[in-house]
């Protein structure tokens, strides 16, 4: 079952960069920098309220936000619902046949497990579960 929306991913070229505008210009803070080995990115999380906006820059040109931005510029890179049992919610997006970018969870930012669903069978949104490890 999905609980929430647990955060919005944002693509940016430099999250030092951009921070200003986040934490000056509208006056949010900064929670976590960290990075993410296996997606070859840096996050920052900045708290809005219950959720979250996650700030994504590539640390490689491999990266899939490296590969987002050539294609499509700076901007909402996905939606993250957070859900409680990940593994029953990829099974059920699977039976109604939406296509799974993970068929298995991974581990993500803030230790948490994520899977993504493929924009073309969403949509056009890159969509994103995730669940507290079990
Ligand atoms: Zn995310």
């Amino acid at each position: 079952m999905i609980t929430n929306v647990d955060h919005i991913g944002i693509a940016v070229r430099s999250i030092e960069e951009v921070l200003p505008y986040y934490e000056k210009a509208l006056g949010l803070t900064c929670e976590k920098i960290e990075f993410v080995d296996s997606q070859k990115v840096k996050t920052a999380f900045l708290k809005v309220g219950d959720l979250h906006l996650e700030l994504l820059e590539a640390t490689s040109p491999e990266s899939p936000i490296a590969k987002f931005i050539k294609k499509n510029g700076e901007g909402v890179h996905h939606i993250a619902f957070h859900v409680d049992d990940i593994h029953s919610q990829l099974k059920k997006a699977s039976a109604e046949g939406i296509r799974l970018i993970n068929e298995v969870p991974f581990e993500g930012a803030k230790e948490k497990l994520v899977a993504f669903l493929h924009p073309k069978s969403t949509h056009g949104v890159l969509t994103e579960f995730c669940s507290q490890k079990d």
